[in-house]
């Protein structure tokens, strides 16, 4: 059985096909510009591989409560041709088979969830930190939706002392996305992270904020194991640095066989890079069953 999917990102598409043992069988990728070029030319790629169904990991806010009138939109991106886009809605008008949808860091947590490290758990976070932060939760075996989605990558953190620079996001400024994310990195520091690998003070106030954000989200819900991805954490030094800073800050109050092994507690993704789009998959399995 052929299944459809897509892994939608502000500056690329990804679009595949594979089956339910999670093999992907095709794959092509694509810019993000505006629904009105974009959307055709994913819709005939699905079209042509005849999926029976297509998930989504989407980037966001969108909605996700199935009683709302918006339901599987695009909701408030700062992205302004997607802003309001009843994304769900095309596809299935197009290719007339169930959609399921979620966000990009749900998807990825999903298919970590069924075909890689956090298979068999109940619970796990999965954490994006790249041009953006983002956070998927998995809670009692489910993806977490709440009244919209986690976004735990805008939560509000203290600025360390030394840390004079402002924060860069739109909305909260030094949120942790405006404190951790790759922009931020780069404004603060004046160069790109690649650019800084050499700069062991940059990685140590990175792996302050990250281990900070980390042992509230361990605090709160208490999640067996937590998957770091994102271009931000290809920097070898930084995952060593977060793991003994979350072990310092949890001060000792849990103690948990897990906790106890901090090298396989917080990890990075296990799945090639390819947990997005099999995550995507996952959905568009669901979206069938
Ligand atoms: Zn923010």
């Amino acid at each position: 059985m052929i299944l459809g999917a897509l892994e939608a990102g502000g500056t690329k598409m990804v679009c595949a096909v594979g089956n339910e043992k999670g093999e992907i069988l095709d794959r092509m990728s694509i810019p993000t510009e505006t629904p009105e070029v974009t959307m055709p030319v994913m819709a005939e790629y699905f079209r042509k591989w005849e999926v029976r169904a297509l998930g989504i990991g989407c980037f966001g806010p969108i909605d996700l409560n199935r009683n709302s009138r918006t339901y599987g939109y695009i909701t408030t991106t700062p992205k302004l041709a997607w802003k309001n886009y009843d994304i769900c809605g095309y596809f299935r008008e197009q290719l007339k088979v169930p959609v399921g949808f979620d966000t990009d860091v749900n998807g990825s947590m999903l298919g970590e969830a069924t075909w890689g490290c956090a298979r068999g758990l109940d619970s796990a976070i999965y954490i994006t930190v790249g041009t953006g932060v983002g956070v998927g939760v998995l809670a009692d075996g489910k993806l977490l939706h709440g009244m919209l989605h986690p976004e735990g990558g805008h939560i509000l953190i203290p600025r360390r002392e030394d840390d004079h620079y402002g924060g860069k996001c739109p909305y909260h400024g030094a949120c942790l996305e405006g404190l951790a994310a790759g922009p931020a990195i780069e404004a603060r520091w004046g160069a790109r992270g690649v650019e800084l690998a050499d700069r062991p003070e940059v990685w140590e106030l990175e792996a302050h904020y990250l281990a900070y954000a980390i042992t509230n989200y361990i605090l709160m819900l208490s999640p067996e194991k937590i998957i770091v991805g994102g271009g931000v954490m290809h920097q070898e030094q930084l995952l060593p640095l977060v793991r003994s800073k979350v072990t310092e800050m949890l001060g000792g109050y849990l103690v948990t066989e897990k906790l106890q092994d901090m090298d396989s507690y917080i990890v990075l993704p296990s799945l090639d890079d390819n947990q997005g789009i099999l995550g995507a998959l996952k959905l568009g399995m669901d979206a069938l069953a």
